[in-house]
C-alpha cells in the first residue's frame, strides 16, 4: 500500500487508536532534562542552546535537515569524548548526566542506536553482548548470567527482531549489510532493555519489511516507563512508533515543537516554511 494513500493513513490511525501503553507520559518528574545545552566539536559550536524535557514513557521525534546537529545531540547525551559541552546542563533521573562516564550512562539505562554502526572485527556478537549484559547486571548488583541463561536470553531477543542466528555467531557487524546492522542495533537494545533509547536514523537503509520488524520490535520491548528520542526523516517510522511530541532542530537549536501532526506537515511541506518562520521571529 502506498504510504501516502488515504487508506494507508487510515489503517495506521486505526491500528494505533488504542494506546499501546496506558500511563504513557504520566511519570513523576522529568526523566531527562536538557537546559541551554551548548556543545562543540573540533572547536566548532554545533549545539547552540538546546532545551528539552522528556518524561517517563514519552517518545519524542527529532527531525531536521542533515547537519542540523541531531547526531551531535545523541552523541553528547551518551558521552562521546569527541564532543565538548561548553555550557548548559543535563539531568537524567535527577542525576547530573554530564558528570557521568559513558559506561555509567549506559548502566543507568541510556542506549544509543548509532546512525552508522561500527564493525568490531574479532569480537563475536555473543561475547560482546555477554560482556555488556553482565557489566550492566554487576552495576545493578545482580549476579552474572550463566552461559546457558545468556544463550536463552539471546534466543528470545533475537526472535523479537527476527535476527538471523548466523549473524549472532559472527563478529559484531562485520560484513553485515546496512539493514542487518540496523536490525542488530535493535537486537542490542532488546538485550540491554534501556529506560531511555535514542534511535538515530535506525530506519535508514531498511526495506519496508525490516522497518516494520524493527519498529514492532521496539514497541514490543517498550514498557510504560521506556522513553525515547527517535531521529528520522520519514513519517513511516513515526506511524509505527507514535511519538508524543515532535521537535525540529535547525542550526543547533530546537526551533519548533508540536504533536504528531507536525511530522506529517514536514513530510508534506519540507522544512523551508519552518526556516522562514524562524527568520521572521523578532
Ligand atoms: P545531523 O545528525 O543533524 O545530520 P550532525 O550532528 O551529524 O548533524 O552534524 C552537525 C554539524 O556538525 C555538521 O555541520 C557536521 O559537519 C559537523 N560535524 C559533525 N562531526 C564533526 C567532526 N568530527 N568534525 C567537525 N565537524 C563535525
Ligand atoms: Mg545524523
Amino acid at each position: 500500500m502506498d504510504k501516502d494513500s488515504k487508506d494507508y493513513k487510515e489503517q495506521m490511525q486505526a491500528e494505533h487508536s488504542t494506546p499501546l501503553h496506558t500511563g504513557r507520559g504520566k511519570g513523576e518528574g522529568p526523566l531527562l532534562s536538557i537546559k541551554d545545552l551548548h556543545a562543540s566539536i573540533n572547536g566548532k559550536e554545533i549545539l547552540k542552546g538546546i532545551n528539552l524535557t522528556i518524561r517517563e514513557g514519552e517518545v519524542h521525534a527529532l527531525m531536521g535537515q542533515n547537519g542540523a546537529g541531531k547526531s551531535t545531540l545523541s552523541n553528547v547525551l551518551v558521552g562521546h569524548p569527541a564532543y565538548e559541552v561548553t555550557k548548559g546542563s543535563v539531568t537524567f533521573k535527577g542525576k547530573d548526566l554530564l558528570a557521568m562516564s559513558p559506561e555509567d550512562r549506559a548502566h543507568e539505562g541510556i542506549f544509543l542506536s548509532f546512525q552508522h554502526p561500527v564493525e568490531i572485527p574479532g569480537v563475536s556478537m555473543v561475547n560482546f553482548m555477554r560482556a555488556a549484559v553482565n557489566e550492566q547486571r554487576k552495576y545493578k548488583g545482580q549476579t552474572a548470567l550463566t552461559a546457558s541463561e545468556f544463550l536463552k536470553l539471546m534466543r528470545e531477543k533475537r526472535a523479537i527482531v527476527e535476527l538471523d542466528g548466523k549473524l549472532a555467531n559472527r563478529s559484531v557487524n562485520e560484513g553485515f549489510s546496512g539493514g542487518e546492522k540496523k536490525r542488530n542495533e535493535i537486537f542490542q537494545m532488546a538485550m540491554l532493555e534501556p529506560t531511555f533509547a535514542i534511535l538515530d536514523e535506525t530506519d535508514s537503509g531498511l526495506d519496508v519489511d525490516a522497518l516494520r520488524i524493527v519498529a514492532e520490535g521496539f514497541n514490543k520491548l517498550r514498557t510504560p516507563q521506556t522513553s525515547a528520542i527517535v531521529i528520522t526523516h520519514y513519517q513511516r517510522l513515526l506511524d509505527y512508533l507514535k511519538p508524543d511530541i515532535v521537535h525540529v532542530l535547525l542550526n543547533g537549536r530546537i526551533v519548533k515543537t508540536g504533536g504528531p501532526d507536525l511530522a506529517q506537515e514536514i513530510e508534506q511541506r519540507g522544512f523551508d516554511w519552518i526556516k522562514k518562520e524562524v527568520q521572521t521571529l523578532p
